[in-house]
């Protein structure tokens, strides 16, 4: 018999009930840690959920995050502690319990601790209790200690620290509601997955550009509005010929460098001497400023400062000193960081190159944000409105763990910070 057009048909139940208990933890089948429920069944894994509630996410669950049941339960998993019993290379072990491995490790560091805590190299992988792992390695007295991070992002998190005094990488996010071009420097899809993929799915809706450097067109790139195929490893010097360009075209934030950074600070001119390159500081250890108002030096932190950015000054002891930004100015108005020099290595058009910073300067200066918010900065000063520059940059590992990341991620920082971009409070712009 068939079945009539009103014929009632089978209920199905697309949500059936798979677990008897669900347990709420974060994801670390990469680091953006987003919000998971783990689904149990009579005490075992049955199915991994993204958690709506969870604000990294919002539910959204990758596929390598459902798979990691898979590696829960994967034969390779280690159990137990593994002893050598070969010869180093070998690769021989064998499982023993935890009390014979916990007697042998306290045997061992306890030998180094009474001779040298220090000769513990103590190095850890990617897991979520680092901040604990380097407690106790500070504890047992050795400053040798590390995780994986060394080898892979972290530099971009040092490369913050030491340009801009804070790092954000995948942890902090751009600000993909405000952003209106978007620079992304070889970020592989396993990186901070979800945020970014709801992030740049935001900033297509808006309208921004997004562009992308990576040597592969694949994942995030496969969906950019331009890919740059650039060179391995040459990233920085694409950012550094940016930078040129912007200088060149005087599309630099003159008023927001002197304000919130340290390149009006003087910095000695001594070459050969110990002191050159160093800053130059007060009887107090204060930074020193040519103040243009009274023509003589000053503290360059007081509010009332005018600071020369450019010209050569003499101090009271008769040594010489500029301020850091004619030294920046100098070094990368040179010809070396031209887009023609910077075509040379990185297979970027230089024609690309000059587009790109025009671009930017147009999004920054042309299209600024103006937030009707007034505020007080760290001097004091009160602000009737914040203003943004709706730039972003964002970099991972890719560009961070080759030879020259460290000094590729300075860069990366170093281009917004012309523009001023940072000068939005609460903007993230990696
Ligand atoms: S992006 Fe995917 S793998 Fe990374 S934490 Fe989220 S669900 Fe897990």
């Amino acid at each position: 018999m068939t079945r009539g057009y009103f014929d009632p048909i089978e209920e199905i139940d697309t949500s059936p009930t798979i677990s008897d208990e669900i347990k709420e933890t974060t994801c670390y089948m990469c680091a953006c840690r987003c919000g998971i429920k783990v689904h149990m069944k009579d005490g075992g894994i049955r199915y991994i959920e993204g958690n709506r509630d969870h604000p990294v996410n919002k539910g959204v669950l990758c596929a390598k995050g459902s798979a990691g049941i898979m590696n829960h339960y994967s034969p390779a998993r280690l159990t137990k502690p593994l002893k050598r019993v070969g010869d180093r290379g070998q690769a021989e072990f064998k499982e023993i319990e935890w009390d014979e491995a916990l007697e042998l490790a306290s045997t061992w560091l306890g030998d180094i601790r009474k001779s040298d805590p220090r000769k513990l190299a103590f190095f850890t992988g990617r897991d979520q209790s680092q901040a604990l792992t380097g407690w106790w390695a500070s504890q047992f007295g050795t400053p040798n200690h590390a995780a994986h991070g060394g080898f892979c992002s972290v530099n971009m998190a040092a490369g913050g620290i030491y340009t801009i005094g804070g790092s954000f990488w995948e942890f902090g996010e751009p600000d993909w509601d405000l952003t209106k071009y978007m620079l992304m420097f070889g970020v592989a899809e396993d990186h901070d997955s979800n945020p970014i993929k709801a992030g740049l799915s935001k900033l297509k809706k808006n309208g921004a550009k997004f562009v992308s450097l990576n040597p592969i067109r694949t994942g995030y790139s496969a969906i950019a509005d331009e890919w740059i195929g650039i060179r391995p490893g040459t990233d920085g010097k694409f950012v550094l010929a940016l930078v040129h360009e912007l200088l060149k075209a005087d599309k630099i934030d003159l008023e927001y460098i002197v304000r919130y950074t340290n390149l009006p600070w003087l910095v000695i001119q001594n070459p050969g001497e110990a002191d050159d390159g160093l800053f130059v500081r007060g009887i107090d250890d204060e930074p020193i400023c040519w103040d243009t108002g009274t023509n003589q030096a000053a503290d360059a932190r007081l509010a009332g400062v005018s600071p020369a950015l450019t010209g050569s000054f003499t101090m009271e002891d008769g040594r010489k000193a500029v301020p850091a930004f004619a030294l920046m100015a100098e070094r990368y108005l040179d010809e070396s960081y031209s887009p023609e020099e910077a075509e040379k290595e990185t297979g970027v058009p230089a024609r690309t190159i000059r587009r790109i910073a025009a671009e930017i300067a147009d999004v920054a200066f042309e299209q600024q944000i103006e937030i009707d918010q007034p505020w007080t900065d760290w001097a004091g000063r009160k602000h009737d409105k914040m203003i943004g520059r709706p730039i972003t940059m964002h970099a991972m590992r890719g560009i961070s763990a080759h030879s020259n990341g460290f000094h590729t991620c300075r860069a990366i920082h170093l281009a917004p910070d012309s523009i001023g971009q940072y000068r939005l409070p609460g903007w993230l712009p990696v």
